[in-house]
């Protein structure tokens, strides 16, 4: 079967979410292709040693980069873990991932629960 992509990014006040989920989800993470905003994935690179493929960092396009992967195709669900809380400067780009994931029926999810439906779903197929 196929690796499933999955894309990663979270919000600054998420990164330790992500983390920590990253780790937990470790086992069916290892059997999907990663790809990653550029501090999000660094990050989950340096603490739990898996492989993800780099974009440019949020705010400098990468969750535009991001967008256009699932506009092509080439993402299978997008793990989002946004700031609900704050202003960022890339609130556009962030709403424009946010809206190419719908116009092309892409899972995404936006909080930890859906996380784990999304990391469950994949490991049971
Ligand atoms: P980052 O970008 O992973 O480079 O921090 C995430 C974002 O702010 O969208």
């Amino acid at each position: 079967m196929e690796k499933k992509i999955i894309a990663l990014v979270a919000h600054d006040r998420k990164k330790t979410d992500i983390v920590m989920w990253a780790n937990f989800n470790r086992g069916k993470l290892s059997r999907c292709r990663l790809v990653g905003t550029g501090n999000t994935a660094k990050l989950i690179k340096e603490k739990t040693g898996m492989e993800v493929e780099e974009m440019l960092s949020g705010p400098q396009g990468g969750d535009a980069q991001i967008a256009a992967r699932v506009a092509q195709g080439s993402v299978d669900a997008v793990i989002f873990l946004r700031d609900p809380l704050g202003k960022h400067p890339h609130d556009p780009d962030i709403n424009m991932l946010m809206r190419v994931c719908d116009v092309h029926n892409v899972p995404l999810a936006t909080n930890l629960a859906a996380a784990d439906l999304i990391i469950t779903a994949f490991a049971v197929e």
